[in-house]
């Protein structure tokens, strides 16, 4: 098939090269993709700290198996460890899988003792995954995570736990807290109070261990990136306006228009801005504005920031066999995640660290997360505050006073101008029409001369992958393919008659 339409992408974030390599393989002649920095990847970004590669945007692929592309893609490309690619790690069940060890450390510099903290993070898990139960019930009896868990534990901390000891009971509480902001930072929510019920268990995982790329995940979009045509990206070319047309007007009734004021006229355009982006600037980026359905939707699904501050060591504080580090603040016992001050003690939100692995490779490294207005508050601070507070926080629960990090860095998404937060989560009253409507093209009257005008693309278009790199890759390809089935009936092909710049 050889296909003369012109298709605009609007950025080059991996949905977006996702979307190009399929069209381009599948024969259209003219795709080209606007991106609005200097670089491809969007959220997926890799950095140095010292020697080390580490991420400052997407870390995992989530369910390395054969049904997740980007593993399929990563394992293609050789950037995978090889006990990465066995059988066994495929076949981990993450939602029945042991407890990873973790080493848990609280506000008074004490290292505590996992059987006092493992009951309050068993029931912990159990909550949250009835919480995913109410997607396929419906009948929801909270309108949040939040509300749900806290009002179910303090019921069953009353009965399960009535014997024992006040201070241990008190303790088993900031543990909850503590994992309720861990479940901020997977969900980039500010608070599981603005993560909705009812659809919570819309995101499905796939089975097999969580892996990482050893060389950096950038190296997928640098593999993807040299299968394409050189000259299909224009960089440091920002979007300003998709003008589209609700009319039968047949020329030109798709023009996107760039903020160095270029115009360019396209038969399609795929748009894969983040849900961020597109929550602060929907109102210009479209011309006529989004239908009122998408908008309610646009406004419902939640963006949220979950940003990382890493910290090396010369040596480590953490046991030899440990993957997470816990932070438990002793006056948590609310079932909280939010602090009230947020100037004066945003770090509490930050609930621990994972330790990167192997040793051997990284030497000392800690990857500590933080969501929510609290992270965004830290992106406003100069690294030296950051590394001082830092600091601070882990003499105080390891009560080691001499302890000193070597070096710090952290990840700023909710100020980046062109993401604006970290990825998407099901907000109250969410449900999966929400994501469906994201997806939605425009106009939505097939029965207008040129139909897939406008395509959607982009994490927060998928129903249940929504947040993943591989939910944001499979949107890129559908909506490929939505073009490609439009045009494999000839009758469809009526492309645009000059396919240059006007
Ligand atoms: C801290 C963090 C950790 C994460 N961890 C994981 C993880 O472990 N595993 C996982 O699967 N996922 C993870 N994710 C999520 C994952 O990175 C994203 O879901 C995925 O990369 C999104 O791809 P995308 O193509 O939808 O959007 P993006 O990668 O954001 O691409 C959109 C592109 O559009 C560009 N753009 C925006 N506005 C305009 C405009 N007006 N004109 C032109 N271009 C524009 C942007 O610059 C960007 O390049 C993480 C994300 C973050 C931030």
């Amino acid at each position: 098939m050889s296909v003369n339409a012109k298709v605009v992408i609007v950025g080059c974030g991996i949905s977006g090269i996702a979307a190009a390599h399929r069209l381009v393989n599948a024969g259209f002649q003219h795709v080209q993709i606007l991106e609005a920095t200097a670089r491809s990847g969007g959220r997926i970004k890799t950095g140095t700290l010292g020697d080390n590669i580490v991420e400052i945007g997407a870390h995992w692929i989530h369910g390395p198996t054969e049904e997740n592309p980007v593993f399929c893609l990563a394992r293609q490309y050789g950037l995978l460890d090889p006990e990465t690619l066995t059988p066994e790690n495929q076949g981990v069940d993450v939602e029945v899988s042991p407890h990873q060890a973790s080493n848990f450390f609280s506000s008074s510099g004490r290292k505590l003792n996992a059987e006092d903290v493992y009951p309050a993070e068993e029931m912990f898990y159990e909550l949250i995954y009835e919480s995913s139960k109410f997607e396929s019930q419906g009948g929801e009896p909270w309108a949040c995570v939040g509300d749900f868990i806290r009002s179910k534990a303090e019921q069953r901390v009353a009965e399960k736990w009535k014997d024992i000891d006040a201070a241990t009971r008190c303790l088993r509480l900031c543990v909850i807290s503590n994992m309720l902001k861990v479940e901020c930072c997977f969900n980039g929510a500010h608070s599981m109070d603005e993560v909705g019920l009812g659809a919570y268990g819309l995101y499905k995982t796939l089975p097999g261990q969580d892996c990482t790329f050893p060389g950096g995940y950038e190296g997928l979009i640098k593999n993807l990136m040299s299968e394409l045509p050189r000259d299909l990206v224009t960089y440091n070319r920002p979007v300003r306006c998709v003008h589209w047309n609700n009319t039968e007007k047949e020329e030109n009734s798709l023009m996107i228009e760039c903020d160095d004021e270029k115009k360019i006229a396209a038969d399609h355009v795929i748009v894969t801005v983040p849900l961020g982006y597109l929550k602060k600037h929907h109102s210009t980026l479209f011309s006529p504005p989004l239908p009122l359905h998408k908008l309610h939707s646009v406004e419902r699904l939640g963006f949220g920031t979950t940003n990382v501050i890493y910290v090396e060591f010369d040596s480590p504080w953490w046991d030899a066999d440990c993957e997470n580090i816990y932070l438990v603040w002793e006056d948590e016992d609310g079932i909280v995640d939010q602090v009230p001050d947020i100037q004066r003690s945003w770090i509490k939100k930050l609930f621990g660290f994972t330790v990167l692995k192997p040793t051997e490779r990284y030497g000392h490294v800690l990857c500590g997360w933080i969501a929510g207005h609290e992270s965004e508050y830290m992106e406003t601070l100069s690294e030296q505050e950051v590394a001082h507070t830092m600091t601070q926080l882990i003499r105080r629960f390891t009560g080691n006073p001499t302890v000193t990090p070597r070096r710090v860095l952290r990840s700023q998404w909710f100020h980046d101008p062109w993401t604006c937060g970290s990825y998407s989560y099901p907000g109250k009253g969410c449900s999966v029409q929400d994501l469906e409507n994201m997806m939605e093209p425009l106009p939505t009257d097939g029965s207008l001369l040129q139909p897939l005008q406008v395509l959607f693309a982009g994490e927060a278009t998928h129903t249940c992958y929504f947040s993943t790199v591989h939910g944001a890759l499979l949107t890129g390809w559908r909506e490929a393919d939505r073009l490609i089935s439009h045009y494999s009936s000839s009758s469809n092909s009526k492309p645009l008659k000059s396919n240059t710049d006007v």
